[in-house]
């Protein structure tokens, strides 16, 4: 019954013309939600169907709420820093600002809920221990109950011909991310008398992947400008000091009022730098990505929360329409329905919710609710 995890893959290209008589930047970063396919249906968000949703925070902090007889009294979100360049401080900055805008977002959040949830920075957090509510692990490849195989190595493939470097890289895992279970106990389906933990909800993130951390991606952004890059990185700091619920929320604010996209893969750009630089026609080599982790940590803590990829529902996901919004539905060249924006699709690099991921943890809050209204 727990849903399985899923994952963000990054494909991208770079040629660089050397010998034009104006030089001339290519560079196209394509970027997929895994298992992209064309789609038939009008989505604009997807999340999964009800039952699956009691994996969800928000389904134990209703259950909560509504007084259900439950075997746990808090939220112990598990925070492993392992392969990342963000201090401990900073890694729980991060967790809990994208916590705090789900949630806010589901319609379950005030300031009790958030006092049931606690976050802590541990060696190693394994998902299989109950303990946890969730799990956040920054991966170093190292195994504590993590399933790590399915990440790969990122390789990078390049050519020199009649004066032109190109490089493209594979396809790249960089993390995946599921709610947990909780299990009702019956004496008839109509009504539960009790919910048990059963299973946290997981994020892992790739370790092939040096991850950096939201100040350092907006500085070294070329789409940012230097005041608005102060003012994030001032208001960034402050939330690392203080991580009260007005600080969090002021900082997702922020990020949604300067509309922030960042992503960039610096590790990419060295590699190609270095082979640019060389004398080789030909390498093929493996390399060390370079990327902010925040955008994917909204996106994969979305998926925690029970949301799904609104360009790639499964066929039991529960699909809708931002409201207001059902106008602007239109196909890409690849014959997909495109949301307008959506951090739940195609892997898109932004640091807040869209009102697409708004209209869909709301459905996702509603969902819950009403489930456990009705099953009280
Ligand atoms: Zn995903």
């Amino acid at each position: 019954m727990v849903k399985s995890g899923c994952c963000v893959e990054l494909g991208f290209k770079k040629s660089f013309l050397q010998c034009a008589p104006r030089l001339l930047l290519f560079s196209g970063l394509a970027l997929s939600a895994c298992g992209t396919s064309p789609q038939t249906s009008e989505t604009k968000y997807a999340h999964y169907e009800s039952m699956q949703l009691l994996g969800s925070p928000i389904a134990r902090l209703e259950a909560m709420k509504m007084g259900y007889e439950v075997d746990f009294s808090s939220l112990d979100v598990c925070v492993e820093n392992g392969r990342s360049d963000l201090t401990d401080q900073e890694a729980l900055a991060e967790v809990k600002l994208v916590y705090a805008m789900w949630l806010k977002e589901s319609g379950s959040y005030d300031e009790n809920a958030w006092r049931k949830l606690s976050f802590a920075n541990k060696s190693k957090c394994n998902p299989e221990d109950n303990s946890n509510s969730a799990v956040v692990i920054f991966s170093d490849g190292t195994s504590g109950g993590q399933d790590i195989s399915k990440f790969n190595e990122p390789k990078i493939s390049c050519e020199r011909r009649n004066g032109s470097v190109s490089c493209k890289g594979t396809s790249l895992i960089m993390g995946f991310g599921g709610p947990g279970w909780i299990t009702p106990y019956y004496y008839s389906p109509e009504k539960w008398i009790r919910l048990a933990k059963k299973a946290p909800s997981t994020t892992v993130f790739s370790p092939y992947v040096q991850w950096t951390s939201l100040k350092k991606d907006v500085m070294r952004s070329e789409d940012i400008s230097d005041s608005v890059k102060n003012k994030v990185t001032r208001e960034y700091d402050s939330l690392v000091a203080d991580q009260s619920p007005a600080k969090l929320f002021a900082f997702a604010k922020l990020l949604e009022d300067q509309k922030i996209l960042i992503g960039k893969d610096a590790g990419f750009q060295t590699a190609f730098q270095r082979f640019f630089d060389g004398t080789a026609d030909e390498e093929e080599t493996s390399f060390t990505p370079n990327v902010g982790v925040f955008h994917v940590l909204l996106h994969e803590v979305g998926h925690q929360f029970g949301m799904g990829h609104a360009d790639n529902p499964q066929p039991d996901d529960v699909t809708g329409y931002a409201a207001g919004n059902e106008a602007s539905a239109s196909r890409n060249a690849n014959g997909q329905w495109v949301t307008d924006k959506a951090s739940m699709a195609y892997a898109l690099t932004y640091t807040y919710l869209t009102a697409d991921d708004k209209a869909g943890i709301k459905s996702v809050g509603k969902t819950i609710r009403d489930q456990l209204t009705n099953k009280k």
